[in-house]
């Protein structure tokens, strides 16, 4: 039965909720659990044409942010970060540049949800302003109205990351429907998204990760993936411990099973060799601040560059991509 839904699968036919169920219950380390994985890799080669990226996000600032997501470290309620800090102009536009030059196929700008709208645009256009005409520029911010969506398309960005996370509304204080009325957002303003299954953690039930898993198919993305919760030290989620990798790996196999191929980028964060073996041709290097640092300065921490997330996909037999991101379109 799983080979038929593989097979259903790597033919191009959209799987059904029980099929996706289905292969999240394979045991891992079985002969079943290996042909997933491999159907994943091949799956993604095809649909990303052989090539892995690497994006590079630089995080505008630091605070407690009133959305109080349980698994961010920018929380108030995590009270990891009690004071506002954010980087300057220069600063910005410095780590753009950097993650221009060593590599990064794109770079993207994150600020927390309560950073006001008007000067993440502002920061943002300095930071287009410095960067040559062709790097794709995409933005990770909080939700976003249709006006504030065209607004982000007049600064120069391709894209979007967002998404529906795992215990949205029940660890966060976000409404679905808040989410996915982005997502709309951002289609009708001509903004590429780019979605994930995340923050994984080991409670999440199957049927809540089948769930998300069609939320990022349906949201027609350019990737979807999946990526683990980093433990924040000290809040009621870490009591869960932290997913495996070699969970991990199954886990955004399927996912990558369960889009199509007009959806080219499989994700995962954070890097590691197993997962991109298992077809994850997408991963992030970081800079400035980091929802899952407890460090304000992520370089030389959790965050990882540009140079090492390239290492990472070549351990996994990857061909990264010199350039602009195709998956964004370029
Ligand atoms: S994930 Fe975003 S919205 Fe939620 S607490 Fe962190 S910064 Fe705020």
């Amino acid at each position: 039965m799983v080979r038929d839904i593989i097979n259903k699968s790597s033919d191009g036919t959209a799987l059904t909720k029980e099929e996706i169920a289905s292969l999240f219950r394979v045991p891992l380390f079985s002969e079943e659990s290996a042909m997933v994985i491999a159907a994943s890799r091949k799956k993604s080669e095809a649909a990303g044409r052989g090539l892995a990226e690497v994006h590079a996000q630089v995080g505008l600032n630091i605070a407690p942010c009133p959305k109080n997501c349980a698994f961010c470290a920018f929380a108030a309620r995590n009270k990891v970060f009690r004071e506002k800090v954010e980087i300057s102009v220069d600063e910005a536009v410095q780590k753009a540049q950097q993650f221009e030059t060593d590599g990064a196929n794109a770079v993207f700008v994150m600020s927390t949800a309560d950073y006001p709208f008007e000067k993440f645009a502002d920061v943002s256009q300095e930071i287009r302003k410095s960067l040559r005409p062709e790097t794709i520029l995409v933005a990770n911010v909080g939700d976003f109205s249709k006006e504030q969506a065209k607004k982000l398309k007049d600064t120069g960005f391709s894209g979007v990351y967002h998404a529906v996370r795992l215990g949205e509304g029940r660890d966060t204080t976000i409404p679905v429907e808040t989410r996915l009325q982005t997502f709309r957002n951002a289609g009708e303003a001509g903004l590429l998204l780019g979605t994930c299954v995340e923050p994984v953690g080991n409670e999440h039930s199957i049927e809540e990760l089948v769930e998300k898993t069609i939320i990022t198919r349906d949201a027609k993305p350019v990737y979807s993936g999946s990526a683990r919760r980093i433990p924040i030290p000290d809040t009621i989620l870490a009591e869960h411990g932290i997913v495996s990798e070699a969970k991990m790996a199954h886990i955004l196999a399927v996912v990558r099973l369960a889009l199509g191929y007009d959806i080219p980028g499989n994700c995962t964060h954070e890097p590691n060799v197993i997962g991109a073996a298992a077809g994850a041709n997408l991963l992030w290097a970081e800079a400035g601040s980091n929802p899952r640092d407890t460090d304000a300065e992520t370089e030389g921490k959790r965050g990882m560059t540009v140079k090492d997330c390239i290492r990472v996909l070549e351990e996994a037999e990857w061909k990264v991509l010199k350039g602009p991101s195709k998956f964004y379109g370029a």
